[in-house]
């Protein structure tokens, strides 16, 4: 039986590949990152020094006792023995003396991994030898006491202000500014003032032994996984602890070795705008972290074709085929060492909404990736950014010029805010809704009593906490732009001001967050709308995903009315603009019309009014007739926009009381037109007619008053307690399909019945209205198709939904009011106060009226859809809640046979690239 084994060298690719079982993932799993993108490189013929990796299964069996598992160490021994041999140097040798890094790196690159140690190897004799070897005793010197102190920080755990006390403290003393004038005795001096730093801090030497050197680094790099950084960020990512991170050991390549040699970093194309240029930057005769550092002005790229032409023409041609090779536009870090090119780093790189989708369309027409590939590189959030407003990059880039940028923390929820700075949510509150001002809320840190000045704020901007903290959560949550965590900021709330140094923002002053960046500026930055017809690639994109949406067998057959095509994508959309919009957006029908909004405009209130206070059936039809013409103009506009394509018109929904004024507003008039007619009052005169009115109106809200209106008299239930309205809607529906079907358009018009609940509702209303739509042909001597259905939102529907079936043609889920009778909550008063603690306490992973909750609302529907489907195989299913363009929603949609999901019209483009992410990731 062979041992275990726990260290690849880099050639040893397809050895790694055999253990896992030849699937590329796993290799990275076992390597990680870094170190299966070295082994890969070694094995397509780059020039990468030679190393090795220590797996992440050492890792983990190091977790297990604090201490390498057999046989690992000596296979460590073992390889540098190979690595020896191939560079013809030795580990610790007095002639030729072998350096080496130690790079840590886990399958996905993270925040809390220990930082690279270089120049592992030096010591007092190896420093000498190295003298030797490159004349050059300054760079010998700076490069140990480098290690000294990385070693001593990184490795030991001492702090950093140990050594630079003493550095800084030297400089001093010595009248030294810049590093680079610290002349060689300096360098060998600080050596050893640093080397003192180990032994009073740590009460034992620097080490000497180069072994005992690379033991400390490799268990340093396993102890940093379980480091409290690390560990945090992976339960706020749902990383899984077993993934282990591996340890890269390889032989240090120097670009400081004079001007014949350079570092450098670059992507295979611009990360910020996706153009196919090679985009980065070069310094010589610097080493690694020097570039990234900005202690020096690097210099672009392309000019090293003019400094180091051999060089660049060998790394050109090398990372032209790394993107061939990887498919993907990757991000690089080479050393050049006396003329010599080394490839240190590979991977994917990291880019802007922008430029993914730029790339992932580039390359297909390259043919370096099919449409599928290319869709499932861009995620739905990246297009929802590239719809919202942004800064314009001209208006960061001026008010940087102008000295107005402020500070930068995490960016923790997308989009781009202007306001007002208040320093605490009751102001901000006050500001916004007396006021009427756009405010930022500005804390150290939020908590669950800020929330209702967080919901009015354009922004949040605090000073503390991460990612996860919870101004970050409620600001996803509800859509607000915010930037959590910038440090520098220092909050007075005594004196109600933060500053920056000597910036200064006073309350009231206005600001602008950029939550997508992270960044804040002083002032009032320019935003724009970007308009998607102007986003060639995004458009090119999306055609794509309908393209693999409308593709038939994309869903397998399930039978019983399941479609084998993937989702279409609708809008919810109230007035023939939107309708438009939605259209433009690339939506393929209106999932719903909401036909109360018609009635709150100003000229058609008093006829709703009229028609609420009627005392019988004739004056109600009356004040009806009033509406009929102006709803009918509407749905003629929405017909007209969605020529061809499905309307779904939603009748009266609300409690009546909603258009009516508040109890307290009418006795507000009451009394103020008693006080103006108190002279009348007074000799005796009776009450004017509009108090009159307004009395009558009084009496009539309180007759209406609801104890609870969200379960009251609404939906089909006021109806069927007042049939004359939603008679009205069905007329004016369907003379506004006659009209415009005499003018050439084609109407579908779909009405929908809320709130149904039990089976005997729709066959008392449906048949009336059914009629309605009879006469209304005969009568206009024009045929248009039609349907009939009901809005699910009651459990009780979901579970007699074949009753429901035998009357309803079509189904469309109410995700809102389903998730407040699913789980008994009322959405105002669960957000406004327990919500929150919910998710924070892990008793609900997400808020369940922006995501369907998939374990009970979502069971529900699966049971509405299957019990459906097995009365009229042919209804069609939807979803027109909030959740209909929420990106894990759509999959559930899709994975449950519905036909389409329906969402505001922004969100349209992001759902349709979530709709085909769905059929992608379950094809098969
Ligand atoms: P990170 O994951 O933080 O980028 P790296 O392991 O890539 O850390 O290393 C940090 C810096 O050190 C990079 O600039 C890298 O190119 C450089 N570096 C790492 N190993 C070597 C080496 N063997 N020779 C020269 N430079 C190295
Ligand atoms: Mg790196
Ligand atoms: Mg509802």
């Amino acid at each position: 039986m062979s041992e275990k084994k726990w260290v690849y060298l880099f050639h040893e690719i397809d050895k790694a590949k055999e253990a896992v079982g030849g699937d590329w993932e796993f290799v990275r799993g076992l390597l990680g990152g870094k170190g299966a993108n070295l082994a890969d490189m070694t094995s397509i013929g780059v020039p990468v020094p030679p190393g090795f990796s220590v797996t992440t299964e050492a890792c983990n069996a190091y977790q297990i006792k604090e201490e390498f598992p057999d046989g690992m160490w000596d296979q460590v021994l073992s390889s540098m023995a190979d690595v020896e041999k191939a560079t013809g140097k030795v580990f610790g040798g007095k002639e030729n003396p072998l350096l080496v890094s130690c790079r840590s790196g886990a399958k996905f690159s993270m925040p809390g991994m220990m930082d690279t140690v270089l120049n592992i190897g030096l010591n007092d004799e190896t420093a000498v030898a190295m003298v030797n070897l490159t004349k050059n005793e300054r760079f010998v010197f700076d490069s140990y006491r480098r290690l000294v102190q990385m070693f001593g920080s990184v490795v030991l755990g001492i702090t950093d202000e140990a050594f630079e006390e003493v550095f800084d403290g030297y400089k001093a003393k010595k009248g030294i500014v810049a590093d680079t004038d610290l002349t060689t005795d300096d360098l060998k001096l600080l050596t050893e003032k640093f080397k003192m730093v180990v032994l009073e801090e740590k009460g034992f030497e620097f080490p000497q032994d180069p072994y005992e050197q690379l033991k400390l680094a490799n268990e340093a790099v396993f102890k940093s996984w379980m480091g409290k950084r690390a560990v945090d960020y992976r339960r706020a990512t749902d990383i899984p602890d077993d993934l282990g991170t591996a340890v890269n050991i390889q032989t240090m390549v120097f670009g400081n070795m004079g001007w014949d040699s350079g570092t450098g970093v670059a992507f295979t194309r611009n990360p910020a705008n996706g153009e196919k240029k090679l985009y980065g930057d070069y310094l010589l005769n610097a080493q690694g972290e020097d570039v990234v550092a900005g202690i020096r002005n690097t210099e672009p790229i392309q000019h090293m074709s003019e400094t180091l032409p051999e060089a660049y023409k060998q790394f050109v041609e090398i990372v032209t085929n790394l993107e061939k090779h990887y498919r993907d536009m990757q991000d690089v870090e080479f050393t050049i060492e006396r003329g010599k090119l080394w490839m240190l780093q590979t991977r994917n790189g990291k880019r802007t909404p922008g430029s993914a989708v730029k790339i992932a369309v580039d390359m297909v027409a390259e043919g370096l990736i099919d449409k599928r590939t290319a869709i499932m590189r861009v995620t739905p959030e990246q297009v929802d950014t590239l719809l919202h407003p942004q800064f314009s990059a001209e208006s960061k880039r001026a008010a940087k010029a102008e000295g107005r940028f402020f500070s930068s923390g995490v960016n923790a929820s997308p989009g781009a805010a202007v306001g007002q700075v208040y320093f605490d949510a009751d102001k901000t509150e006050q500001m916004a809704k007396e006021e009427n001002q756009k405010t930022i809320m500005v804390r150290p840190f939020t908590k669950p009593d800020d929330v209702h000045g967080m919901l009015v704020a354009q922004g949040i901007l605090t000073s503390e906490g991460g990612a996860t903290s919870h101004a970050a959560v409620v600001a996803r949550q509800f859509g607000v732009p915010c930037v959590v965590g910038a440090s520098a900021v220092k909050i007075d709330l005594d004196h109600r001001v933060m500053y920056v140094g000597d910036q200064v923002v006073k309350e009231g002053e206005w600001i602008s967050v950029d939550g997508t960046t992270g960044e804040v500026y002083l002032g009032q930055l320019e935003r724009f709308a970007p308009s998607l017809e102007e986003q060639k690639e995004l458009l090119n994109l999306l055609g794509w995903a309908d393209e693999i949406c409308a593709t038939p067998g994309v869903r397998s057959d399930h039978g019983k009315g399941f479609p084998t095509v993937g989702l279409k994508v609708w809008a919810n959309a109230d007035y023939p603009q939107d309708a438009k919009r939605a259209r433009e957006y690339g939506a393929t029908g209106i999932g719903l019309c909401r036909t109360e909004h018609m009635f709150f405009e100003p000229e058609r209130l008093p006829s709703v009014q009229k028609m609420i206070l009627a005392k019988s059936s004739e004056e109600r039809t009356e004040a009806l007739n009033e509406l009929l013409p102006h709803q009918r103009k509407d749905f003629e506009g929405l017909f007209t926009a969605m020529d061809g394509l499905p309307v779904i018109i939603r009748l009266i929904d609300p409690p009546l009381h909603e258009f009516l004024p508040s109890a307290e507003d009418l006795q507000d008039q009451i009394i103020t037109k008693r006080i103006e007619n108190m002279a009348d009052y007074i000799l005796g005169k009776s009450e004017t007619k509009s108090i009159q009115e307004l009395e009558n109106m009084l009496r009539e809200v309180g007759s209406l008053h609801e104890s609870n209106p969200m379960m009251g008299l609404r939906g089909v239930r006021l109806s069927i307690m007042m049939p004359e309205i939603v008679e009205m809607q069905v007329r004016a529906i369907m003379e506004a399909a006659a009209n415009v079907a005499l003018k050439g358009v084609d109407p579908h018009p779909e009405v929908m019945i809320p709130l149904t609940g039990h089976v005997n509702e729709l066959k008392l209303i449906q048949p009336r209205l059914e009629a309605i739509a009879v006469e209304v042909m005969e009568a206009k001597k024009v045929k248009f198709n039609y349907k009939f259905g009901s809005m699910i939102e009651i459990p009780r529907a979901c579970v007699t939904a074949d009753e429901l079936a035998g009357i309803a043609e079509f189904f469309s889920f109410g995700t809102n009011d389903l998730t407040q009778m699913t789980f008994g909550y009322s959405r105002d008063d669960a957000e406004r106060s327990f919500l929150l603690k919910y998710i924070e306490e892990g008793i609900l992973s997400k808020n369940p009226f922006q995501t369907i909750d998939r374990a009970g609302v979502g069971e529900l529907m699966r049971i509405a859809v299957n019990k459906g489907r097995e009365v009229r195989p042919e209804l069609e299913v939807g979803i027109c809640g909030e959740a209909g363009g929420d990106p894990n929603s759509i999959e559930f949609c899709h994975l449950i046979g519905q036909n389409y999901v329906s969402c505001s019209p922004f969100r349209v483009p992001v759902a349709r690239l979530a709709a085909a992410h769905a059929a992608i990731k379950h094809q098969n």
